[in-house]
């Protein structure tokens, strides 16, 4: 938490907010990170046809304390869990998740027990990437997401209040287990 969490809300705060979004936006750090096939599709991407350095991006961070964002390449297996959110715990804060690929979003085709059935039960995730593998494509597709919104992220007042309103919605939404149609 730094100073702009304490700015009143108005004309100050969403100037901060803009620039903070454009500066974080610009300066994402992905951590050296691949669990399987699916980390070959994002070194792909890292590479010269498809040049994630057009976004300042190519150099994968050796250190999780230089880097901000984690891209789980892959299906999480039960043993890299507790390791995956070690590496997670040590990176920079603000820091944000890809889970890139069915596998690392859902479990995927390896519903057993040897696999974590969705990375977001370690680690908060803010872009699911579907796909078996996904293309490089739209791994930069979900970056250029994850940029908007970074850029569009609030802070201070504003974050407490757009927090208070998901939690809302999430209340007053219709619990799955009453849900008819496709479900039942
Ligand atoms: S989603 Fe497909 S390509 Fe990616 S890790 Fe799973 S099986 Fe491999």
């Amino acid at each position: 938490m730094g100073i702009e969490e304490k700015l009143p809300s108005g004309f100050l705060l969403t100037s901060v907010e803009t620039a903070a979004g454009w500066v974080r936006k610009a300066s994402l750090f992905p951590a050296t990170f691949g669990l399987a096939c699916c980390a070959i599709e994002m070194m792909t991407t890292g590479a010269g046809r498809y040049d994630l350095a057009r976004f300042g991006m190519e150099v994968f961070r050796g250190s999780p304390r230089q880097a901000d964002l984690m891209i789980v390449a892959g299906r999480v297996s039960q043993k890299m869990a507790p390791v995956l959110r070690q590496v997670y715990d040590q990176m920079a804060n603000p820091k944000w998740v890809i889970s890139m690929g069915v596998c690392a979003s859902s479990g995927g085709m390896f519903n057993n027990y040897a696999i974590v059935q969705g990375v977001d039960h370690i680690v908060p995730v803010d872009i699911y990437l579907p796909g078996c593998p996904p293309r490089p494509e739209m791994l930069m597709d979900a970056i250029l997401k994850l940029h908007d919104k970074i850029q569009h992220e609030p802070l201070g007042v504003n974050k407490r209040r757009a927090q208070e309103l998901a939690e809302e919605l999430a209340l007053d939404a219709t619990p799955t287990s009453e849900m008819r149609g496709l479900l039942r």
